[in-house]
């Protein structure tokens, strides 16, 4: 089966695909060959406006309709990204370099997931009646207008439909930028959309750099920002976003930690810390990257650490064998390369990995170093890439003290089989989604996010659906006015 790869148009407005090759070209690199797969081009101002035009009619249409009938709409696209998971998938591992073995389990499944749970959900949301006596209140929950969404490049698919779900079954239409690394999937979710009997103009896609998504920030017809990315550009989007006072979700880096005691399972440890480091090549955003082990079982943890990384198969991500790929560019590559250097200038023991593989494409070795401490660049700084780093400890007190040192706090991770200790350790560590004795499970239904510099607000869940729409209270009076004069 040959799969196109060159969209029909760089971007997805008002239900059909648009060109204008005015606009930058950005080249679309498969990260396992280095080989360029399709050319796509920038949005040019009269892109972006003839993006926000369409969605500001659309969402008005949208937002006439009963809830159900919207709900019905999400979950026809949920059906249907269902029936061509393998053929999304396919195109997710071209835009990303991830491997197929992942794609199929983890993308267009996990969109589905969230646009059948959203879809379903629609119908439910209501507002309350509030009683005061003779007179009272009743509220009303509201679309926000138009929202634009904002993606990072290591979950296309994923990003797009965890953002475009909620906001879609609000009564809310999106502009949707996908990162200028991985355009391609994004299209395809619009594509959907459209044949699920979205009307058109309810969610558009335009591609670009940051200055595309800072022209849509920034304007006034935009009434809420969603952005999944890392920390400065966070900084950078929710100041932007504040001058307008528009609503914000920020789903932003982290360097989050997982705990292991000595009274743990030591293969689900370990294999927590694999998923939790080597998973789509570590490029993660809640990704257990300092993992701290208790000093009794440090050794044995890392030998059976070793042992099985022994079984990645790294290779060809097309190879549903493949279990470990590239990383998604070049310039990802060497930022991680980067940070490995400085771990051992640093003096952090390099237990495995460390190189680049020779062969075609963005492939680093499986990394881990051992003897990390808190003060390194590797245990301070997100790599997001993958470099798992490996500290000791001696108690849990200390554990928890020193698992909280960060600015981040996106997820956080125990293994321990005494459970008193599981939950009293998890309700200790600052971060927003937690696991005990498990490591990066991402279900819609329950809530995603971070707390302190790793994000405000949340994604998935009844959540969610706080940060895509609002409340209106309306005063019933039953009785006369009272006024003073
Ligand atoms: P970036 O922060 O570099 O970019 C994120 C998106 O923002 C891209 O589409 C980017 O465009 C765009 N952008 C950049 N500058 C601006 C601006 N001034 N105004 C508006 N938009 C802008 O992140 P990466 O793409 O490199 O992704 C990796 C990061 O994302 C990591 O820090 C990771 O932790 C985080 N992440 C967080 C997740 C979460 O849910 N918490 C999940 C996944 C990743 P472009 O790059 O095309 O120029």
């Amino acid at each position: 089966m040959t799969y196109e790869i060159q969209p029909a148009g760089s971007h997805y407005i008002d239900g059909a695909y648009v060109e204008d090759t005015a606009g930058a070209e950005i080249p679309v690199i498969y990260a396992a060959t280095g080989e360029r797969i399709a050319t796509l081009h920038a949005a040019t101002p009269a892109i972006v406006e003839q993006a926000l035009v369409a969605a500001e009619k659309a969402q008005a249409e949208w937002a006439k309709l009963s809830p159900r009938e919207r709900g019905r709409v999400l979950t026809r696209a949920a059906a249907i990204m269902r029936e061509r998971n393998h053929e999304l998938s396919v195109l997710e591992t071209y835009d990303t370099g991830k491997p197929l073995q992942e794609t199929l389990v983890a993308d267009a499944t996990s969109g589905s997931d969230a646009l059948e749970y959203f879809g379903g959900l629609a119908a439910s949301l209501t507002g309350e009646h509030i009683p005061l006596g003779e007179d009272w209140v009743y509220t009303i929950r509201e679309p926000l207008g138009v929202c634009v969404g904002i993606g990072a490049w290591n979950y296309p698919t994923q990003i797009a439909c965890w953002k475009a779900a909620p906001a879609l079954a609000c009564g809310n239409a999106m502009v949707f930028k996908p990162s200028e690394t991985t355009p391609l999937c994004a299209l395809k979710v619009a594509e959907i959309l459209t044949e699920a009997g979205a009307p058109a103009g309810l969610f558009n896609v335009v591609q670009g750099m940051g200055e595309v998504g800072a022209s849509l920030v920034t304007d006034s017809r935009v009434a809420k920002v969603s952005l999944t990315g890392s920390v400065p550009t966070g900084r950078k989007v929710y100041a932007a976003a504040a001058d307008g006072m528009k609503h914000v979700t920020m789903e932003l880096g982290g360097k989050s930690p997982m705990l292991v005691f000595d009274d743990a399972d030591i293969d689900n440890a370990v294999g927590g810390a694999i998923l939790g480091n080597f998973y789509s090549s570590g490029q993660i955003c809640s990704n257990g990257t300092r993992v701290f082990v208790q000093k009794g079982i440090k050794e044995a943890f890392l030998a059976r650490l070793n042992e099985r990384l022994q079984d990645a198969v790294i290779g060809d991500p097309l190879d549903e064998t493949t279990s470990f790929g590239p990383m998604v560019s070049e310039q990802q590559m060497t930022i991680v390369q980067g940070f490995i250097e400085k771990g051992v200038a640093g003096g952090a023991r390099l237990v495995t990995g460390g190189k680049r593989i020779d062969r075609d494409g963005w492939y680093l070795e499986p990394t881990v170093f051992a003897d990390v401490t808190d003060d390194m660049t590797i245990a301070r700084e997100e790599i997001f890439g993958p470099v798992m780093s490996v500290l000791d400890f001696d108690t849990e007190e200390e554990a928890i003290a020193r698992a909280n040192a960060t600015e981040y706090g996106l997820s956080a991770g125990v293994f321990t089989s005494d459970l008193s200790r599981g939950h009293r350790v998890i309700g200790q560590l600052r971060a927003g989604s937690c696991f005990i004795n498990s490591y990066n499970d991402a279900p819609v239904e329950a809530p995603f996010g971070g707390v302190k510099m790793s994000g405000v607000g949340r994604e998935n869940s009844k959540a969610a659906i706080e940060h895509w729409s609002q409340m209106k209270s309306v005063y019933v009076r039953m009785g006369d006015v009272e006024a003073p004069f």
